[in-house]
């Protein structure tokens, strides 16, 4: 009813005496005028668009009018608070691109904090009171970690892996062409394809063998004059099983070294702990690859490193001078947040201290602890939410973040199941909570793995559950 709808509208205050109302007034000290004022027009818009579509009398308009200023603090609310929050990680999927990636560790966010609240020595070296390079903080205990008898190792640090892979193709092949299997062409999630990448770098793909099976005489084979880097990629989330063949390192080394021609291998994860004492298989050592006589390595800082987001290339210090004096590097570059939280990670691995990085720790939890703080969670909600199911059911938590897609770990989960609302909105409710739980849902239960939960976390988990059934 257009009449009645104008009539109505005629009663709504206008911002300016909605603003010069003692509650609103408050509100925009406090607050800030600009947000308060967006704040104000939304409400009083959402209103105007209820009274138009003749939800809302004559009768209820003073009401609505009134409680206003509730709703202008709420919009406030909503627009001013964070959108990147803290989830709780009960998928069990250690490093969830999604959910970010490796959690870093203490130690790694005081270093950050401490580093990046002021000013910091990132450019300067202190004894000379010269201008110095930011790479020598992270460049040391690369070395310290990786060097082996044999040979001298230099590293430097970029944005990404994706920008790494990038930027090592560029400097050393541009122009040029690169040797890589067929059975190495991956893509990895997010859009990074090694013949994307591979084409925007300007280096010339060369794929050689095929997709099962590629020896070390169909690189030799494809090997000319324009030939600047043999390429090895790990398949970091997918396997090729059944009638394969690869050459080994060792033997690309050989051939690489006959020609005068580098090898690069695209490692992905960039394991420094052996993750074969946890009976995780089929990740390649960063230590092995160099030790195997790889030029140049490239890996990721936030996957099995469980640092920060990085893209790191350590390798024979010429080639690595000859990545970081691309003028790419310096687009590419990473600031004092990063250098700190990648010191403080490194320097837990020379202490070997393992479980104080959060990726790792997830990784080596045993079987047991998980099971009993499982039956602990399941015993107080049953005692609590009589109308829950919760079992505890044996399960298999995975690495995520493209590592070793073949290798599992064996967890316990809770398995939630009930009478009156169905998995997915109990699943829907947990993402809701005021940290959202992230959990799974299968054969109708909703799953939650407490591998990826730190063990503090568990006391949220049943406040959720016993307040979604309360
Ligand atoms: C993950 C991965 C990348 C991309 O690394 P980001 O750090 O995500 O950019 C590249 N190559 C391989 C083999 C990978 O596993």
């Amino acid at each position: 009813m257009p009449t009645a709808g104008n009539s109505v509208l005629r009663l709504l205050p206008s911002i300016d005496e909605l603003l010069r109302t003692p509650a609103m007034d408050a509100l925009a000290r406090q607050k800030g005028r600009a947000p308060v004022l967006d704040a104000t027009r939304e409400a009083l818009q959402q209103l105007r668009t209820e009274i138009a579509s003749g939800d809302v009398d004559q009768a209820q308009i003073t009401a609505r009018v009134d409680g206003l200023p509730l709703r202008v603090e709420q919009q406030l609310q909503r627009t001013i608070a964070h959108s990147l929050r803290p989830v709780i990680n009960a998928t069990g999927v250690i490093l969830h691109t999604n959910l970010g990636r490796a959690p870093l560790s203490r130690a790694a966010l005081e270093h950050l904090a401490e580093v990046s609240e002021g000013y910091s020595n990132l450019e300067f070296n202190l004894s000379t009171g010269e201008r110095g390079k930011r790479d020598v903080h992270v460049n040391r205990l690369f070395a310290k970690l990786l060097n082996t008898a044999e040979r001298e190792v230099s590293t430097i640090v970029v944005n990404n892996n994706a920008a790494a892979v990038l930027l090592a193709l560029n400097s050393l092949a541009e122009d040029g062409e690169v040797l890589v299997s067929r059975g190495e062409l991956v893509e990895i999630g997010g859009s990074f394809r090694i013949p994307d990448v591979m084409s925007k770098s300007g280096a010339v793909l060369r794929e050689v063998g095929t997709t099962n099976r590629t020896r070390i005489g169909d690189y030799k084979a494809a090997i000319s004059e324009r030939t600047r880097l043999l390429l090895r990629v790990h398949r970091s989330n997918f396997q090729i099983v059944g009638f394969t063949e690869q050459p080994s390192l060792e033997e690309l080394v050989a051939l690489g070294r006959k020609h005068d021609i580098p090898v690069m291998e695209d490692l992905g994860s960039g394991e420094i702990f052996d993750l074969r004492s946890v009976g995780v298989r089929g990740e390649p050592m960063i230590a092995d690859s160099l030790r195997a006589g790889v030029d140049v390595v490239t890996y990721s800082g936030d996957k099995l490193l469980g640092g920060p987001q990085a893209g790191i290339v350590s390798g024979n210090p010429a080639l690595v001078a000859k990545v970081s004096g691309n003028p790419l590097f310096r687009a590419l570059r990473v600031d004092k947040m990063f250098y700190a939280a990648l010191e403080a990670t490194l320097l837990a691995y020379l202490r070997e201290d393992y479980d104080s990085i959060p990726a790792l720790r997830m990784m080596r939890i045993s079987e047991d602890a998980l099971a009993q703080r499982a039956k602990q969670i399941a015993e107080r909600l049953r005692a609590s939410c009589p109308n829950l199911q919760v079992e505890v059911i044996e399960s298999r938590s995975v690495l995520g973040g493209g590592a070793a897609p073949g290798s599992t770990l064996p967890t316990r989960v809770l398995g939630v199941k009930s009478e009156g609302l169905n998995a997915d909105e109990l699943c829907a409710r947990l993402r809701r909570w005021e940290t959202p739980i992230i959990a799974r849902v299968e054969e109708e239960r909703v799953l939650l793995d407490l591998r990826t939960v730190e063990s503090a976390r568990d006391e949220a988990i049943v406040l959720a559950l016993e307040s979604i059934w309360q």
